[in-house]
């Protein structure tokens, strides 16, 4: 059998980190028959749209996608390709999983979080009226009428957090937590300042919550969780937030367990999931062969897991804890100088995993 993937190299780094991933997934001896999509640049120098159509159909038509950084960019009609991908396929969940490999370049010891952020809404919505449009002078009037006041030169970016999507995003963490043996989910929370929007997200999580007495429910206010994450990250399991939150405590996870050429992520909706790195396109690095590949091999054993291939997602994550753990074929990132002349460059990675896996099929 052969699975059909949308293959998205993506801008700056993508093409190399997915080109890594790439080798590696093939390395598994599962099927693959990649069908190449652009978006990004590469889209709006060929297409002049930097989402064109046949992507999102490729994506529609195989339902998985394997994807790469796309830089957002700036004076196109697209607010994000990225948001607009997720929005266009209803990929409500992102799943960040910040796992610490031994050796990855970190103060922290046994760190297994899993960040799940709500993808659709909240102030990545991107309704936002700026000072000085007719709507922003409207908005200010109504808001007056309500009682209320904000100056007069003020721009907003609307907050809205629906029951629906907080009650879908609450199942499936929940539902994730069942699967795969978490004993705790924490919905992060700014309740007691936001009453409405957040409180909501709260609420609707306790609902949820009641239904699953088996998994421990553990609230947290984001401000406090950030220092509880700093200071004890291994206390914490699972966290379930609204979207902004989501986007920012999965980079301070990613942190904590080595840096963002260590955490992988995925969007997912219930017919099509997107695989794809946490970590942008870091455009300084495009084409130097210097970054760390391993939080998009990582993205791509989520998708073997994701596809049933457990035994090839296993091979795929212990060759590269292995590879992590010996410390010898890492990029720079993984350094404790990042000077350090010994780092070596995003194809050898690629190599040194798959000499790994071979080891590990031979033995
Ligand atoms: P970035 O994640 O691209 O890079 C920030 C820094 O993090 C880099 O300069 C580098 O030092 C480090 N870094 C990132 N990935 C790394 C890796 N694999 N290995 C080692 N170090 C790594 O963030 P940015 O500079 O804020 O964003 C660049 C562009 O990417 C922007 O246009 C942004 O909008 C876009 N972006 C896209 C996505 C996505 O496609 N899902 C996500 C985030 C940012």
């Amino acid at each position: 059998m052969s699975y059909s993937i949308t293959l998205i190299p993506g801008d700056g780094i993508g093409p190399e980190v997915v080109e890594a991933a790439r080798r590696v997934l093939e390395a598994t001896g599962v099927n693959f028959s990649w069908d190449r999509a652009f978006a990004g640049d590469r889209a709006q120098d060929m297409f002049g749209t930097p989402l064109p159509d046949y992507l999102l159909n490729s994506i529609r038509k195989n339902q998985i996608a394997l994807k790469g950084p796309i830089t957002t960019p700036i004076g196109s009609g697209f607010r994000s390709v990225n948001v607009a991908i997720r929005k266009a396929l209803d990929l409500y969940v992102c799943l960040r999983p910040c796992k610490l490999y031994p050796g990855a370049p970190t103060m922290y010891k046994d760190v297994d979080l899993v960040v799940v952020r709500e993808n659709t809404e909240d102030l990545y919505a991107g309704i936002e009226y700026r000072y000085g449009t007719l709507e922003a002078a409207r908005l200010n009037r109504f808001i007056e009428d309500c009682g209320d006041s904000v100056k007069p030169d003020s721009s907003f970016s609307i907050k809205a957090i629906s029951a629906s999507a907080s009650e879908k995003i609450a199942k499936w963490a929940f539902e994730y937590a069942k699967a795969n043996g978490r004993e705790k989910v924490s919905a992060i929370h700014k309740a007691n300042i936001l009453k409405a929007t957040d409180g909501l997200f709260l609420l609707t999580c306790w609902d949820v919550a009641r239904h699953y007495p088996e998994i421990t429910f553990e609230p947290h206010i984001v401000d406090s969780i950030c220092s509880q994450l700093v200071r004890n990250p291994e206390n914490h399991d699972l966290l379930v937030l609204p979207n902004l939150y989501g986007d920012i405590i999965s980079e301070l996870c990613a942190g904590i367990i080595g840096g963002l050429g260590l955490a992988p992520g995925a969007n997912i909706g219930d017919e099509v999931a997107v695989f794809e790195p946490t970590h942008g396109s870091a455009p300084k690095y495009a084409g130097k062969n210097k970054i760390n590949p391993m939080a998009m091999m990582l993205s791509g054993v989520l998708m073997l897991r994701h596809l049933g291939e457990k035994e090839a997602a296993d091979l795929v994550e212990d060759a590269i804890a292995a590879v992590i753990a010996e410390g010898k074929s890492v990029t720079y990132d993984m350094k404790a100088d990042r000077n350090d002349p010994t780092a070596v460059g995003t194809a050898e990675v690629a190599e040194a995993v798959i000499k790994k896996m071979k080891e590990r099929v031979n033995a």
